[in-house]
């Protein structure tokens, strides 16, 4: 599909070594004849694709020195004849070869209109263009790597081969509306419910991914609790490597809660530490408590923090009651103020003051929330992508229920139903409101 041309800088704004411009659709080399005067002999019409050519850049009110790249059609980003310029990467350089571009009637390009044309064009699945995205927002290493795996078509394979499967259950459902027998459409049903079944199984289990999948993605909420002045704050500031709650020695000054962003072997890890959580008269002290609730409530890991020294009174008991249905690491903090080695229940040790015992710590961070360390090939990061897996499950659910009480064509209603939602994700039955949606979370330029 040859649309219009549209430029865009694909750079960051910003002064930096290069930047690129690039320019997509029916024509771009018509518009690199106007503004590039390549060295040599060479025209611009006779470009090979995908080799670089030096030369002058017009830039309106100035020249720059530059490179220019042909990619033809169907072989590029978008699947249209494109045009790069690698220019000197200055904000004004670029956007004075930019405004050269429009000059010679390229439209600018809207958030992601590169992406949503390959996407058009049948370059990538929409699963894929949200890899991309996922790439370019990725905050850690872990979520540009499952953005990777989604941009390079993983989930869509598998979808795919779902989706196949599910189009041969509901071909043989037609021929036996159309051509009804009845023993034969009762060996037809119990097959398909079968067939059905262990598809669903499949979907279930693909879609499980996505509670790994979501910590990745949002990274790992971990609330640091414990009654005042155990060294919560103090063991975040040590967790993060620098200071950035307010350690105090008056209890219950920590009021709110504060967040840091941790990464634990690439992924993400975002630490609360709770306010004081103990009865209190105080009021700011009590909306402190009830965020700290709230947090503990979200948490998908909590971190009890008790002092070594004194071991456990009643209220670190009440405060660890409060965690009883979570994931949980039991710290006691402070062993620098003791030479005692007493054996305790705690999963560890540690000083804030001396670092002792923060690297196991991390450890059991990454541990309680994933497991043990190890390749995984999270791709299910997407609550869009989660959300029409489960739709998909329900379709499903009930149309094996209905095998055998309901007419076929009824169960063929929800298998379809199945097929559609996995469409949602490729992109074949995502409506234009959900494809607009998904590009405009992508950058000018992309
Ligand atoms: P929180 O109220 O639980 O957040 O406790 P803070 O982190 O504010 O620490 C309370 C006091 O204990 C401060 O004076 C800290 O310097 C001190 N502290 C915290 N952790 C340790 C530790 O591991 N060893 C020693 N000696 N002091 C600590």
């Amino acid at each position: 599909m040859l649309e219009n041309n549209i430029a865009a800088i694909a750079t960051p704004a910003g002064k930096g070594g290069v930047a690129i411009i690039r320019i997509s659709g029916k024509d771009p080399l018509g518009i690199a004849e106007k503004m590039f005067t390549p060295v040599g002999k060479t025209k611009v019409c006779d470009f090979e694709p995908y080799r670089m050519y030096p030369g002058q850049i017009d830039g309106g009110n100035f020249t720059d020195y530059g490179l220019c790249v042909y990619f033809r059609a169907p072989y590029s980003y978008t699947g249209e004849d494109i045009i790069e310029f690698q220019c000197h990467g200055g904000e004004n350089v670029a956007r004075g070869i930019l405004r050269q571009a429009f000059r010679h009637g390229a439209k600018p390009a809207g958030r992601g209109e590169f992406t949503k044309r390959a996407f058009l064009n049948g370059k990538l699945s929409l699963a894929s263009a949200e890899g991309v995205a996922d790439m370019i927002n990725g905050e850690s290493d872990a979520e540009v790597k499952a953005g990777y795996l989604l941009y390079s078509e993983k989930l869509t394979a598998k979808v795919r081969d779902l989706q196949s499967r599910l189009k041969t259950l509901l071909a043989g459902i037609d021929v036996s509306v159309d051509y009804p027998e009845e023993d034969i459409e009762e060996q037809h049903v119990a097959e398909l419910k079968v067939a059905l079944q262990s598809l669903h199984a499949e979907i279930v289990a693909l879609a499980a991914g996505y509670a790994v999948g979501k910590k990745i993605k949002a990274g790992v909420t971990v609330a640091i609790c414990g009654k005042p002045n155990t060294g919560k704050s103090s063991l975040l500031n040590r967790l993060l490597g620098y200071d950035k709650a307010i350690v105090s020695n008056v209890a219950g000054t920590t009021r709110d809660a504060v967040e840091g962003v941790l990464e634990i072997d690439g992924r993400k890890f975002n630490l609360y530490d709770t306010a004081g959580v103990r009865e209190s008269g105080d009021m700011i002290e009590n909306i402190g408590i009830e965020r700290a609730e709230s947090i503990i409530r979200s948490a998908d890991v909590a971190v009890f923090v008790a002092d070594y020294a004194n071991g456990m009174d009643e209220e670190d008991a009440r405060v660890l009651g409060m965690l009883k249905d979570k994931p949980l690491i039991k710290v006691f903090n402070k062993i620098d103020l003791t030479s005692d080695e007493t054996e305790t229940d705690a999963d560890v040790h540690t000083s804030a003051v001396t670092g002792a015992g923060i690297m196991r710590l991390k450890e059991l961070l990454y541990e309680k929330s994933f497991g043990a360390r190890g390749e995984d090939a999270a791709f299910l990061i997407e609550e869009r992508h989660h959300e029409a897996l489960q739709r998909s499950i329900e379709s499903l659910q009930r149309a094996i229920y209905a095998c055998g009480l309901q007419p076929l064509d009824l169960i063929g209603i929800d298998v379809k139903e199945a097929w559609d939602a996995l469409g949602e994700i490729t992109g074949e039955t995502a409506t234009e409101a959900i494809i607009e949606e998904i590009f405009a979370k992508f950058c000018v330029g992309k």
